[in-house]
């Protein structure tokens, strides 16, 4: 049962995120903080304009206690067009999470350090820019492939 241990291993280690500054990181963390209230802000008005009646309650809902069950389930439009706003959400959340655990800024497919330049273009990356473009090719060619 213990052997799903070795495949964790980032857990264990008690470094910080190497090679980035602490003023730098919070620096990030800032970045991210405000750029989910800003999201949340434009995911709100879009409510506000575009929603009805029970739609409007659902996601309201959702808003405030982060439980997107509700959208996930909907046929709405409206609310579809907001999955792109949860999408967003959540890898900045994830991102907010791992600054606090000292695992930001690696790449989840090389577990290499993402340069500062692309975090701070993107702050929620979680791929360095090679596996991106390498992963985005794998993901067209699928698209692409006949054999699908
Ligand atoms: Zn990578």
């Amino acid at each position: 049962m213990t052997n799903s241990d070795s495949n964790n291993a980032r857990s264990d280690d008690p470094q910080p995120s190497s090679g980035y500054v602490p003023d730098a990181l919070e620096e990030i963390r800032r970045i991210l903080v405000e750029q989910r209230r800003i999201i949340l802000k434009e995911a709100k008005s879009e409510i506000t304009n575009f929603a009805r009646g029970d739609d409007r309650q659902l996601v309201e809902a959702a808003l405030d206690d982060g439980d997107w069950s509700v959208i996930d389930l909907s046929e709405s439009l409206v609310l579809q067009k907001l999955q792109q706003h949860k999408i967003k959400l959540h890898k900045i959340d994830e991102s907010i999470r791992k600054i606090k655990d000292g695992t930001y800024g690696s790449c989840e497919e090389c577990g290499q350090q993402i340069s500062q330049a692309r975090l701070k273009v993107l702050p929620y990356a979680v791929y360095c820019v090679e596996c991106k473009e390498r992963l985005e090719k794998i993901e067209k060619a699928e698209k692409e492939s006949p054999f699908q």
